[in-house]
């Protein structure tokens, strides 16, 4: 008999809304940068030639990264004179960024939001987040749930929150490598990152062999697996994996993360609830909303029931527009508090 993993209930869906609306109140892409970002020197420049006189709360986090990941892409191949003049630039504005994002979205590793935790009590064990976010606030609030939930018995090993650590690196196993999933990998829900994470990392040099890989920083077995230290293949530094939100090749760059977004569509299109807070659907952002849609699309009416917890009225009518038609029933919250009082 083959075992089939049971289908979730609910899915949770994050955006950075959530961080902001979080016990730690962290920056959205737009206004994302403060006065810290001046010490980094190459960003602050690069910063100040995109935007000119535009006010700093203008300044969106993922237009930059979107910016510069295009132009090293692009130029390279259509006008490597000039990448020879702004590569190293943009090289170097990048890395700093990612640092400055580092600092900007890190939290204590032992704090825990209280609303992210009481949103993942009201999921059953087999529910899945799925997170847009590079922070950690939702990884940190889900390893203390389950932790709660589990007991003492290897409460880490058992958390969804170290299901990213299962997927970014196959468990080494005494028959080797194994295709699919294994054990409890089948019993319980997922935290997926479609965007990457700040504690994921891999090699910057994109001919060595580590940067078809991503491995874990933090929770690993390994300890020092940080940004900035040497590759153990090539030398070059470690870089943080954060996606830009750019053309769709991104997303499927790693095999890793094609993985993440696999599942997090199998895990959508089955869950007869969603939850997705602070999630803002920008016209460009082709692939979450594609994601979305399609995972919305039943073949038979399935009684998809989408709560949509968004302050701005805006960002909830997005939601109607791209779900309405694929007949969703939606339910509108302003707040995560109202949603939570509302369960
Ligand atoms: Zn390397």
């Amino acid at each position: 008999m083959v075992k089939l993993q049971t289908a979730p209930e609910s899915v949770v869906f994050l955006g950075a809304g959530a961080s902001f609306a979080s016990d730690f109140s962290k920056p959205t892409m737009r206004s994302f940068f403060d006065a810290e970002h001046e010490k980094y020197g190459n960003l602050a420049r690069l910063l100040t030639d995109f935007y000119g006189t535009r006010p700093r709360t203008e300044w969106n986090l993922e237009e930059i990264l979107g910016y510069i990941d295009l132009s090293s892409t692009r130029l390279a191949r259509w006008d490597p004179r000039r990448v020879l003049l702004t590569d190293d630039r943009h090289a170097r504005a990048y890395g700093e960024c990612l640092a400055y994002v580092d600092e900007r979205l890190g939290v204590d590793p032992d704090s825990v939001c209280e609303r992210h935790a009481r949103l993942f009590r009201s999921l059953a064990p087999r529910d899945s987040v799925v997170s847009l976010n590079y922070d950690l606030i939702a990884d940190q609030a889900l390893l203390r749930v389950d932790a709660d939930r589990v007991g003492a018995t290897n409460p880490k090993r058992r958390s969804r929150a170290m299901k990213p650590a299962s997927l970014l690196a196959a468990p080494n196993l005494m028959a080797g490598f194994v295709p699919g999933f294994i054990g409890d990998e089948f019993e319980e829900g997922f935290l997926l990152k479609l965007h990457g994470s700040l504690d994921w990392i891999t090699c910057s040099n994109e001919q060595c062999p580590a940067a078809s890989d991503i491995f874990r920083r933090t929770g690993s077995e390994i300890p020092g697996q940080i940004a900035g230290s040497p590759c153990r293949r090539c030398g070059s530094a470690l870089r943080t994996v954060l996606v830009p939100p750019v053309a769709s090749k991104r997303a499927l760059e790693h095999h890793q993360l094609q993985l993440q977004w696999s599942i997090a569509y199998r895990e959508l299109s089955r869950a007869r609830t969603w939850v997705v807070v602070g999630v803002s659907l920008a016209p460009s952002d082709f692939d979450v909303r594609w994601l979305l849609r399609v995972s919305a699309a039943r073949e038979f009416d399935s009684g998809l029931v989408v709560h949509v917890v968004n302050p701005s009225r805006d960002a909830r009518q997005q939601f109607r527009e791209l779900l309405g038609p694929a007949g969703v029933s939606l339910v509108e919250h302003d707040g995560m508090d109202s949603f939570l009082v509302a369960k």
